[in-house]
């Protein structure tokens, strides 16, 4: 081990270790600080165990219809413990790249202990102190729960129990109707749990565009979730097997509603515990740490990337933050972070992706908004495919500029990328029509959407007008 480090990164997931990878492979020196296993919460307790179960729970589901498409199957039996050994092994195979052999190859220290500050440019790990010109925090964040009367008692799960279970439960309460909470709602449903769920909004995804999480409340009945919208949780209590949640509305209407098991699902908090940052002169506030626009903590030689800084909490993001903090912890030229074109996917099906701005947003922040939209149901791929719920929502601002992209449908998660693209170039939404999209496929949705901007613009009364008389005037000039 070396003594005197270009760059100690506090924290193993995906900010850290793109982090220490990347300040390795530029020939810094480079020690990685992780008190649990390499990887984080992406691979073990989030999106890789998350996205494995949405599969099994679609091929669920496409099983119990597949008569609609001629084929003819017996009574679906899902096997939870085979669907969660499968996940197990999907994480194991995801996380061979994440092993402390491969980062100590690429050379890199690893230390597997809490870290602590005990200075700006001290980090104290397992009795030893790492000296270092700079810092990366990438500590993540944790599950948070509401005060609800007798919660602690009652006992629940958070996404980290919820990959835990052994046995499929009967029924469940999910509170909270965010991304977390929508996936798992669809995929407890589709394996056949009875599920109810609470969201103190009246639609599911609350910070997603309305029709979006109109469509999706759709989506949800259909799968069988009982979906209670404008219910705060207020107490609950255990009856049997069962936990019994007392949930009331606005208008004071109480119901109550019993599960199994109860999952919370309703916010995250910035993970800094036992960090010691007062030791480091890092501040802390209630949804990160508080950095600059380099990402630069309070500390000058302290940066700070991924959850842990309580912006867009998503491996993406994570990623590119870490790019960024790296850059400038490593270098007197610093870089700024540029978070106007974030975009992100909840993983339902269908799944519901978005970047920019809703269009209630926009109409809020700008005099002149136009919206275009096309119907899944419509667009010749989706109906082969029998995937025919959803649509693509363009919201643009003057001169055709893309402010927004919202599309719930199949595919969603790989189909915004047009218009992130769009958006990050300033490209406006004039160049998804005019480009050359392949025949059949989901993408022309996007193209659909985008022709309704000429279709608004060209094919009015008075244009037709105008035509009219030009070609009436060629007609005549012709016969003469
Ligand atoms: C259920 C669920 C599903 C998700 N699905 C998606 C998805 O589909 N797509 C997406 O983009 N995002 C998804 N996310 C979000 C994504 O998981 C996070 O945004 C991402 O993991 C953040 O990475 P990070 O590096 O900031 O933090 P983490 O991955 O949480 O890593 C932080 C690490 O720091 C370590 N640590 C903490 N304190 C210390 C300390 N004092 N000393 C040493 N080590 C410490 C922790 O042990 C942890 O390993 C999901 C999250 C959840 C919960």
């Amino acid at each position: 081990m070396k003594s005197g480090y270009d760059l100690v990164v506090i924290g193993g997931g995906t900010a850290g270790l793109v982090s220490a990878a990347g300040a390795a492979s530029l020939g810094a020196r480079t020690a990685l600080v992780e008190r649990d296993k390499l990887g984080g919460d992406c691979l073990y307790r989030g999106c890789v165990p998350t996205k494995t179960l949405v599969k099994s729970a679609r091929v669920a589901h496409l099983v119990r219809h597949s008569e609609e498409y001629g084929v003819k199957s017996g009574r679906v039996a899902v096997d939870f413990p085979a669907v969660m050994d499968r996940m197990r092994r999907v994480i194991d195979a995801a996380g061979v790249h994440d092993s402390p052999e491969r980062f100590r190859e690429l050379g890199v220290d690893v230390f597997l202990e809490g870290a602590r500050f005990e200075a700006p440019d001290l980090v104290a790990v397992d009795g030893r102190r790492l000296k270092t010109r700079s810092a990366i925090v990438a500590t993540g964040s944790h599950p948070t729960a509401p005060p609800i009367e007798g919660l602690e008692e009652a006992g629940y799960l958070t996404n980290v129990g919820a990959l835990e279970l052994r046995r499929l439960p009967r029924s469940i309460i999910i509170v909270g109707s965010g991304p977390i909470g929508s996936e798992f709602a669809q995929i407890f449903a589709r394996f056949g749990s009875e599920v109810t769920m609470i969201s103190s909004s009246s639609l599911p995804l609350p910070k997603e565009d309305l029709e979006v999480g109109e469509i999706l409340r759709g989506v949800l009945l259909a799968d069988g979730v009982t979906f209670h919208g404008g219910y705060r949780a207020e107490g609950v209590r255990v009856e049997g097997t069962e936990k019994v949640m007392t949930v009331r509305n606005e208008a004071g209407n109480e119901i109550e509603v019993r599960g199994e098991e109860l999952l919370i699902a309703t916010g995250r908090a910035p993970t800094a515990g036992g960090l010691a940052l007062e030791n480091a002169g890092i501040e802390i506030e209630a949804k990160g740490l508080k950095v600059d626009e380099h990402l630069r903590t309070t500390a000058p030689n302290v940066y700070a990337a991924g959850d842990i800084t309580g912006k867009y909490l998503f491996t993406h993001v994570a990623e590119y933050q870490a790019r960024n903090a790296l850059r400038n912890a490593l270098f007197p030229v610093k870089a700024k972070v540029d978070h106007r074109v974030v975009p992100w996917t909840t993983f339902t099906d269908p799944e519901v992706a978005r970047v920019g701005l809703t269009e209630e947003q926009a109409r809020a922040q700008h005099d002149f908004v136009k919206v275009f939209r096309q119907a899944f149901d419509e667009v010749d791929r989706a109906m082969p495919n029998g995937e025919k719920t959803g649509l693509v929502k363009i919201v643009t601002g003057r001169r055709g500029k893309i402010l927004g992209g919202h599309i719930i449908g199949p595919d969603a998660g790989n189909l915004i990328h047009e218009i992130v693209l769009a958006m990050q170039g300033n490209i406006p939404i004039q160049a998804l029509s005019t480009m050359i999209h392949v025949y059949p496929t989901l993408s022309q949705a996007n193209q659909r959407a985008a022709d309704n901007y000429y279709r608004e613009k060209l094919f009015t009364d008075r244009t037709r007008k105008v035509f009219s008389i030009f070609f009436g005037t060629r007609r005549l000039l012709q016969r003469g």
